[in-house]
């Protein structure tokens, strides 16, 4: 029997092992990340449907959703406030999580109301 052979075979399979167990370690990481995005994802749907049904009852009251350029007070107030608890109000990523601080789109659109409101 050539001890050399399976002295060599048993390094090799050493190796993939090593290998593979990275890649699980990188599977384990991926996993982690993918079940905080979607209890963050959870978190901020609920969040949005609570919004989405207050702004509803506000529109309906008021009969102004309709209007696409100027928002009317309550409705700009609301938007203001979900910008400030930290979501996106722009039409790029409305509704997501701002994670950089203050998004250019989102005050942009929200000085814009202001102007038309005055
Ligand atoms: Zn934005």
């Amino acid at each position: 029997m050539d001890t050399r052979l399976i002295f060599e075979q048993v390094e090799t399979l050493e190796e993939k092992i090593g290998h593979l167990y990275k890649e699980l370690g990188g599977l384990k990481e991926q996993l982690v990340a993918i079940l905080e995005e979607n209890s963050q994802l959870m978190l901020e749907n609920q969040h949005l449907r609570e919004r989405l049904e207050r702004m509803k009852q506000e529109g309906t009251s008021k009969g102004s959703i309709s209007q696409p350029k100027k928002l009317p007070g309550e409705a700009y107030d609301n938007l203001a406030r979900l910008y400030e608890e930290g979501f996106h109000v722009c039409n790029l990523h409305y509704g997501s999580l701002r994670k950089e601080g203050d998004c250019l789109f989102c005050l942009e659109f929200l000085n814009r109301q202001i102007k038309e409101d005055e």
